[in-house]
């Protein structure tokens, strides 16, 4: 992150609230996060131990399904909403190392992700950045860079990976889902991860940090039942293994730790539309 030498933060970031992208950076082992964001981790941590799992599972499973749509699919156009900042192995990275002509368009709203994400992850000809609210779909795919960039009459991969669980009910997360879903092409795919309340045992863990990331200065995180999950893809069919706990979706080997809580309660899928019958 591009900072002043004095270690302050740039005027444009407020360091009061809690950011998802840095949150999230810093559960990654990153470093482009502050105070605040660190603290929203550290407190989950007492309830947690194994907090950090959240964002690594979700990152990798992210980086397996890229790979998967790269190397299964004839897509090669990706709409990767809510980017987070730049990482080790971003969506582009991925993809093109698979399949070179492959377009990225990444979307996220978030200050610090706008500033600094921008420069890093438009790092070639073929990846665009759109400052946009993933929650407005119409808003998203009319925007001129994705217009301009990606055909909407070819398939595309749509990427809500870690997004819709900071997405709250009354903005309607299936509602927004669907606005994407009408207008992508059959032969499309979508990519959707999200925390998950298993409702059984592992619940009372899910409400614990729910409550602690709702209540924090971050002010979101919901965790919800496999019914809503499901909703989010529409009627579109899932790949197997369907919804699971993000580390069991297509692993690279067998776990060699065993697996907990924290695990349990963050879930992706894949799911792909198929042409009308
Ligand atoms: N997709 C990445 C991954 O899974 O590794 C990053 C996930 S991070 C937990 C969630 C990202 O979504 C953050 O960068 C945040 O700024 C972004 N985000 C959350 N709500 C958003 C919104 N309404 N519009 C655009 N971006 C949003």
């Amino acid at each position: 992150m591009v900072q002043p030498t004095d270690g302050r933060a740039p005027a444009h970031i407020d360091t009061t609230k809690a950011s998802i992208a840095r949150v999230y950076d810093y559960a990654l082992g990153g470093k482009d996060n502050y105070e605040v964001d660190r603290a929203v981790i550290e407190r989950i941590r007492a309830v947690a131990p194994e907090v950090n799992q959240f964002a690594l599972d979700n990152r990798a499973f992210l980086v397996r399904a890229a790979r998967f749509v790269a190397t299964r699919t004839a897509i090669t156009q990706f709409l990767d909403c809510g980017s987070g900042l730049p990482t080790a192995e971003n969506t582009h990275q991925v993809v093109q190392r698979l399949r070179p002509d492959a377009r990225v368009v990444y979307v996220d709203n978030d200050p610090t992700v706008v500033a600094h994400g921008r420069a890093l992850l438009e790092d070639n000809e073929l990846t665009r950045f759109l400052a946009a609210d993933l929650r407005d779909p119409g808003g998203v795919l009319d925007d001129p860079t994705v217009q301009q960039f990606l055909d909407l009459d070819r398939p595309v991969a749509l990427f809500q990976v870690g997004t819709l669980h900071h997405v709250a009910d009354e903005d309607g997360p299936a509602r927004i889902m669907a606005g994407y879903l009408d207008r992508l092409p059959a032969g499309s795919v979508v990519v959707v991860s999200h925390f998950f309340d298993p409702e059984n045992d592992d619940s009372e863990l899910a409400r614990r940090v729910e409550d602690l990331l709702v209540h924090s200065p971050m002010g979101s995180g919901y965790f919800r039942t496999m019914a809503r999950i499901r909703e989010l893809f529409g009627g579109l069919d899932l790949v197997e293994p369907g919804i699971v706990a993000c580390h069991r979706w297509w692993p690279e080997g067998p776990q060699l730790t065993p697996e907990n809580a924290v695990q349990r309660c963050v879930v992706g899928g894949v799911g792909i539309k198929h042409p009308p019958q």
